[in-house]
């Protein structure tokens, strides 16, 4: 919302106002048996609040990845530990196989020319308490993932080690959230196999990764060494560990100053991107060390420039994160990202949504892509600096939803990238002010509000395999869901129910409903209506007015969303009139408000809606009436 929609908000609450007279109903969410019985078993709580039997698995991984750049290759061993804190006696282990949607056998939501793909995932093998898996007897492979029968269950409160070997190959062409960018660049995502979260609502997470609907990640430790040849960089998720020992001193040096000092570095220059940085050896390896995140990710390339400074992101704890960038000599844009960084961790840190930056390091990677993983996100240049901006912001938002507060993306993608589109709303205009983010916002809603693929948001994501309901569904409707719900609480009641929410649920899984629950809670209203009307239903934005009996008029709420109204009456003498009612107007959901309006007799026009108010239909939003001379 840029300073002129705040203005508006303002004088919307201080200007005559008329509230029709309604009763809040109360609407009964419809809620799943499978969530319910969560109640039922005190692992949730309908205050929102995690329940006092809550409970999550948790992997520690140690991982050696050996990545040959010359045949796109990764081989990889990992040994996890696997503590099973769940009431449940697991007879299998669900392995996620992300590299998988690589292979041409997979499911595509988008048309890829298959003779380009590779095999996916070569699982070499496996074994469990140290005893080899037969693998063609235990591990089927289904889709993405792969189940993995274990001969002697897991019991609650158990702990079992297993190990995997594998391969996976990059093709060369072909790009999907992470791969190669050409030139040797890469970036190395979900290429591991990850063990699926298990949780209290569904059990095994057996999703299969088609291309749209993201990603739902178990809370894990990760120790991980990534080997490559001697003129490669990497960056990664975590802190690096090794610097001292793989680092040039000329270059450590350079590192440390950004580490301590607050001043910003340029660890590798422009001149020197495509010198060796690296100590004597013929391969090197780089170390990662990253705590309670759903993700591994990392990015390398021979020929970048690294920038790095260290931001204060808690002046209460003296806590700062070391934020770099990474990209080639060539950039135009991404030499200034680092300046810019220190502003944007300050926002989100500070501002809205206010929870000091959760992790120690952020890295932006320039892949080709706009694409988040813990502390790092590959993202394309852009062909503006503003598109720079705020691609950074939004990826980086993403540190919020699904890393700091584990949402489930795969089922519910609204709770991170409704957010991720959100923020950002805030401070783009403060580095690009020509730019308005909230009129892209109403565009992009617009291309499909009202169609019958426009699915209710509670659809689960992965169902969604066509691009445009995706969006929807994801990005464009969840925003103004969050809009008007922040214009309906005010902004300080918003922003505090939306902390206690995130401290509640961090490192956490909540559901829709845990957030639903939350923000009644710690804003003590009713919001059932609004969950009802934006959430659950189909609808779309289309207020329209009607002449009504004598000196009133008809607002009607065609499209069945829950929207504020603004009203603006022009008199004959030539003044104005604006008349406001909050969208809790149609908390009694209802489908008509009939309003009184001032002096009839002496308006000429009658005008609805606003530059902030998103009304896809603007033919039924003016009345004029006849000049009595
Ligand atoms: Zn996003």
């Amino acid at each position: 919302m840029t300073k002129k929609h705040h203005f508006i908000l303002k004088i919307a609450q201080i200007v005559l106002s008329i509230y029709a007279l309604n009763v809040s109903a109360q609407f009964n969410l419809y809620i799943p048996p499978n969530f319910d019985r969560a109640y039922t078993q005190h692992s949730r709580s309908r205050d929102g609040a995690p329940g006092e039997k809550y409970w999550q698995n948790k992997p520690s991984y140690r991982m050696q990845l050996n990545f040959d750049p010359s045949t796109y290759t990764l081989d990889g061993h990992l040994e996890v530990r696997y503590s099973n804190h769940s009431p449940d006696t697991l007879k299998e282990i669900v392995w996620s196989l992300l590299g998988d949607i690589y292979g041409r056998k997979s499911l595509h939501d988008f048309p890829l020319d298959v003779n380009q793909l590779g095999e996916g995932m070569h699982i070499l093998e496996m074994k469990v308490a140290g005893r080899p898996v037969d693998l063609n007897k235990s591990f089927k492979r289904s889709g993405t993932n792969g189940t993995l029968a274990l001969d002697a269950p897991l019991l609650p409160g158990g702990v079992l080690s297993m190990e995997v070997s594998w391969n996976f190959t990059y093709p060369a062409h072909i790009t999907i959230r992470n791969g190669h960018y050409g030139d040797s660049t890469f970036l190395v995502g979900h290429c591991y196999p990850k063990i699926a979260v298990y949780d209290d609502i569904d059990g095994w997470d057996r999703s299969d990764y088609r291309g749209y609907a993201e990603f739902y990640g178990e809370y894990a430790d990760y120790a991980v060494s990534v080997t490559v040849p001697p003129m490669f960089k990497v960056w990664a998720t975590g802190r690096f560990i090794n610097a001292e020992e793989v680092l040039l001193s000329k270059y450590y040096r350079r590192l440390e100053r950004a580490r301590t000092s607050g001043e910003v570095v340029h660890v590798i220059t422009k001149e020197e991107a495509e010198k060796r940085v690296t100590k004597p050896g013929e391969a090197i390896t780089w170390k990662f060390e990253a705590m309670q995140v759903p993700d591994f990710a990392f990015g390398t390339s021979p020929r970048f420039c690294w920038d790095a400074r260290k931001v204060m992101v808690d002046t209460q704890n003296s806590r700062s994160v070391l934020v770099q960038t990474a990209y080639p000599p060539e950039r135009i844009y991404y030499p200034r990202l680092i300046y810019m960084l220190d502003t944007l961790m300050r926002h989100y840190s500070s501002e809205i949504p206010g929870i000091p930056f959760p992790f120690p390091m952020m890295t932006i990677f320039n892949g080709n892509d706009g694409m988040e993983y813990p502390m790092m996100c590959n993202n394309a240049e852009g062909n503006s600096w503003s598109s720079s901006v705020g691609l950074a912001y939004h990826e980086v938002a993403h540190s919020y939803f699904p890393f700091y507060v584990g949402t489930n993306e795969r089922k519910y993608a609204w709770m991170d990238e409704g957010w991720a589109s959100f923020f950002p709303q805030f401070y783009w205009g403060l580095h690009v002010p020509e730019f308005d983010y909230f009129k892209s916002r109403m565009e992009r809603y617009y291309k499909m509000a009202g169609d019958y693929d426009e699915v209710p948001l509670m659809t689960s994501t992965r169902l969604l395999h066509d691009r445009p309901p995706y969006r929807q569904a994801s990005y464009n409707k969840p925003f103004f869901a969050y809009v008007y719900l922040q214009h309906l609480l005010g902004e300080k009641v918003f922003v505090g129910a939306l902390r206690g929410y995130m401290r509640d649920w961090a490192g956490k899984h909540p559901t829709p409903y845990d957030f639903f629950y939350s923000m009644e809670r710690y804003s003590g209203q009713n919001l059932s209506w609004y969950w009802h009307g934006w959430f659950f239903e189909q609808g779309y934005a289309d207020l329209g007015i009607e002449q009504g009996e004598g000196a009133t008029l008809i607002v009607k709420n065609i499209g069945g969303l829950p929207l504020p109204i603004r009203i603006v009456a022009l008199m004959a003498s030539g003044a104005k009139k604006t008349i406001t009612l909050s969208l809790d107007a149609w908390k009694d959901g209802s489908t008509s408000l009939e309003i009184p309006l001032p002096a009839k007799d002496r308006i000429k026009e009658v005008r609805l809606g606003d530059e902030w108010i998103i009304d896809v239909n603007p033919s039924n939003n003016v009345l004029v009436f006849p000049v009595k001379n």
